[in-house]
């Protein structure tokens, strides 16, 4: 038998528990993958803590993402010793996730693991890391932001999703801007590559709909009001990628920006992207991702950790990326 964090409904709430699980207990898809690493997003915070209702199936095997080496297969696609990655594709809401030492999985949901990184390296990306790598694509797809043109703003900086961005946008060579509700986490982001900071709280605040042209492309992982004043901020033609709801799932603006200045609003999905979409995430990963600037953004702890992780992951307590080490 082997560990897992699994979420069950106690007394009408998602309640997450450490239990023994045999093969046996896995659900019955074609690849069986004995995992090594796992991760921490904001989204298994919400999970484990019971801080939202994610799992809309129970029992729920939590964890949204997985990396480990194939030990069985039904398909021909997958073999044996294939090494793989699961990012998001449902687990921990419909499919059984990644905080298990093993774990069946559709053969659709499987992306190979990139040459030149570990398993722990793709956990410490993770689907915060892709996502950031989504989102920086998004942007330069739209085509306006310019290495040494402009500011580039990321908030909730020194979370995951924020911190890998920073990260790739920096070695690209933009010029970033952090908002950040942290000041001691200035020197960590600095180190990372921003160049100057805001105050969450500034941003945070209600705003007008249009104010002084200040971003020529954004990452927004916080929304609500931080998003409608991003917007309200980007400059002529500009661009911000929507992703995360840190800060609020509102969205308290104008169409201002959008009908004087053409800024767009993307919006980026990791969970159900296409594996076309993936793969170029992950090569552009592989391609612009500075290895020792991940392994400084990275902690690494045991699958014991979770439950205390996950509350703190939502009460914002974390930094950067955190990987789980299941084997
Ligand atoms: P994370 O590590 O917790 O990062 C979130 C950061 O937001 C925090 O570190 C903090 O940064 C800031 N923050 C926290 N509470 C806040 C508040 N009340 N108001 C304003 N800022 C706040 O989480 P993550 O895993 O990177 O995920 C970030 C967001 O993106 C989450 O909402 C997550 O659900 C979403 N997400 C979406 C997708 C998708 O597919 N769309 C994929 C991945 C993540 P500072 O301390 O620097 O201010």
């Amino acid at each position: 038998s082997f560990t897992a964090l699994v979420i069950r409904d106690v007394e009408g709430k998602p309640r997450a528990g450490f239990e023994q699980l045999t093969l046996a207990d896995l659900p019955d898809n074609d690849v069986l993958v004995e995992i090594s690493h796992s991760s921490l997003n904001y989204k298994d915070g919400l999970a484990v803590s019971g801080k939202g209702r994610i799992a809309r199936r129970l029992p729920m095997v939590a964890g949204i993402d997985l990396a480990g080496v194939v030990v069985e297969s039904r398909v021909p696609e997958w073999q044996p010793g294939d090494r793989v990655v699961v990012n998001g594709w449902g687990l921990s809401e419909t499919e059984w996730g990644g905080y298990s030492r093993f774990q069946r999985i559709k053969p659709g949901h499987l992306t190979r693991l990139p040459e030149g990184f570990s398993a722990a390296e793709a956990m410490a990306i993770g689907t915060a890391g892709y996502t950031a790598a989504l989102c920086v694509l998004a942007l330069e797809d739209w085509g306006q932001i310019a290495p040494g043109a402009g500011e580039v703003l990321v908030t909730g900086a020194a979370g995951g999703v924020g911190s890998v961005a920073v990260s790739l946008l920096a070695k690209r060579g933009y010029r970033v801007t952090a908002a950040t509700g942290r000041p001691e986490q200035h020197d960590f982001l600095r180190d990372l590559g921003v160049s100057a900071f805001v105050e969450r709280a500034e941003l945070a605040a209600p705003g007008k709909m249009l104010q002084a042209e200040r971003w020529t492309g954004a990452v927004d992982t916080v929304g609500s009001t931080t998003l409608a004043n991003v917007l309200a901020q980007t400059c002529y033609g500009g661009a911000v990628t929507a992703c995360g709801l840190a800060g609020g799932a509102d969205l308290p603006g104008s169409v201002m920006p959008h009908i004087l200045r053409g800024v767009a609003l993307l919006g980026i999905d990791s969970v159900m992207a296409p594996a076309a979409k993936r793969d170029r995430a992950w090569a552009y990963l592989a391609e612009h991702l500075d290895r020792a600037k991940l392994a400084e953004l990275t902690t690494v702890a045991p699958v014991s950790a979770l439950p205390e992780l996950a509350r703190k992951i939502v009460a914002g307590e974390t930094r950067g990326r955190t990987v789980i080490e299941i084997a």
